[in-house]
């Protein structure tokens, strides 16, 4: 039995981020893996031992100063679990609360978990978009699209970016570089959500949740031809944009 775990599904849930966990849910049961789901919310106790698949999702900069206090008191279990293999994906406000810090428009800085080496502050505009990523799993390269809309630009420490950007803004705007990857820790600024939309990273997140707990084998297609398409199509669109 795989155990999926939504952190704070009431506070971190932008732009149907929550449609990550369906996807990661439907797509194991769809091929008769077991699977549940965990919900948890402030104050309420989580080993994350037991998870196979952790998905923090975006926030507003309200709702990550709400929760900074309970999610900074699960820093010790959450890191060793990462450093066990843990399957994470975070999505932006998610995403930038593994790091150093976030530097809100205000000048206030929210201490991040510092799990991950990044940091994050508010610039003067909003990075609002469609984008366009390509990266590699297990040197496999896919491209995968997405929405972003963050005023937080991240920069990278001694940790390597998800993908290369393509089309959009991605970390910052600047240097090209979208997430962070350390270990089975995915962070992303693609709201969309981004497993629904992108199903080969959808199975490599299920796959290596799976590895994790020794079952290995290739996991059965599913027919995914509408979800390849709109890819496809949103992928010529954004591409011809910027060429
Ligand atoms: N508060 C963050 C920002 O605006 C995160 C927003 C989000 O999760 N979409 O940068």
């Amino acid at each position: 039995m795989l155990t999926v775990c939504h952190l704070y599904p009431d506070l971190l849930n932008l732009y149907g981020d929550r449609g990550n966990v369906m996807a990661f849910v439907r797509r194991c049961r769809w091929r008769n893996i077991p699977v549940q789901v965990k919900e948890v919310n402030i104050g309420e106790t989580l080993d994350f031992a037991e998870v196979d698949f952790l998905f923090l999702g975006g926030g507003s900069d309200r709702e990550q100063t709400l929760l900074n206090k309970d999610l900074t008191s699960r820093t010790a279990g959450l890191r060793e679990a990462i450093e066990d293999g843990l399957v994470l994906l975070a999505i932006c406000g998610g995403y930038q609360m593994l790091g150093r810090y976030y530097r809100t428009h205000e000048g206030e800085e929210i201490p991040g978990l510092g799990i991950l080496d990044l940091y994050t502050e508010a610039g003067a505009r909003r990075l609002i978009g469609n984008v366009a990523v390509e990266m590699l799993l297990d040197n496999i390269t896919v491209k995968v699209t997405g929405f972003e809309n963050h005023s937080g630009q991240t920069f990278l420490g001694d940790v390597s970016p998800l993908g290369k950007v393509l089309a959009g803004f991605g970390n910052n705007g600047r240097d090209k570089q979208e997430g962070a990857r350390y270990k089975n820790v995915f962070c992303s600024y693609l709201h969309g959500p981004l497993l629904p939309k992108n199903t080969v990273l959808a199975d490599y997140l299920i796959t290596l949740a799976m590895r994790r707990r020794g079952i290995s084998g290739d996991l059965q297609p599913l027919e995914d031809a509408l979800e390849e398409r709109a890819n496809a199509v949103m992928l010529e669109r954004l591409l011809k944009n910027t060429g």
